[in-house]
């Protein structure tokens, strides 16, 4: 006997709520919007990122489920992964790193142009997680500056959204004037970068 298939015929109701991007502060009157600079870059940079996953373990799994249709990061303008640092804005490393893989790492970093933001996804990532051993890099943030970590081994795809989120709002918030500052050139001369 064939075994029963089952569809889903229950049609879902069309939802008209779709949210907008929120506008941001200014003032407007007729055939007219006035804002800052910095907030309508902001507003731009912060729905279009284009990620590149780093991903060397299981971390990296939980991004799949992160990409898939349940959890879908396309929502937040994230959906177009790329493998070409040159194109990508977001590094996020998600897994087990060993020391030998470093520099590999922070090639990828260098070859992205700022501005470049860094999410490190899972405990190994953040810390060397539970591989307190000579092989494993105890963090990424040893060798490029992070913006965001999320915890957890492995993380659920809902913190791997919380972390995009988070990195949504510091984008949304940042100077445009903020790369070429003192203080960033600081903390990448701290890393040994130019
Ligand atoms: S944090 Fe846990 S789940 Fe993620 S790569 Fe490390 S061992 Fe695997």
């Amino acid at each position: 006997m064939a075994r029963p298939v089952s569809y889903n015929v229950n049609e879902k109701p069309l939802v008209n709520d779709i949210s907008m991007a929120a506008m941001p502060d200014g003032y407007q009157g007729e055939g007219f919007f006035a804002s800052k600079l910095s907030d309508v870059v902001g507003l731009a940079r912060k729905n279009s990122i284009w990620p590149l996953p780093f991903a060397t373990s299981c971390c990296g799994i939980e991004f799949m489920a992160t990409m898939a249709s349940h959890y879908d990061l396309a929502r937040f303008g994230s959906e177009r992964l790329g493998f070409s640092p040159r194109q990508c804005d977001l590094l996020m490393v998600m897994g087990t790193i060993a020391k030998k893989m470093a520099p590999v790492v922070k090639q990828v970093y260098l070859q992205m142009a700022e501005p470049r933001w860094v999410i490190a996804v899972g405990a190994c990532a953040c810390s060397g997680g539970i591989f307190d051993s000579y092989s494993v890099l105890q963090g990424i943030d040893q060798i490029v500056p992070v913006d965001v970590y999320v915890p957890g081994c492995p993380p659920r795809p809902e913190a791997i959204l919380d972390g995009v989120m988070r990195i949504q709002d510091l984008i949304g918030k940042e100077s445009i004037r903020r790369r070429n500052g003192e203080q960033y050139k600081n903390l990448l001369n701290s890393y040994g970068i130019q």
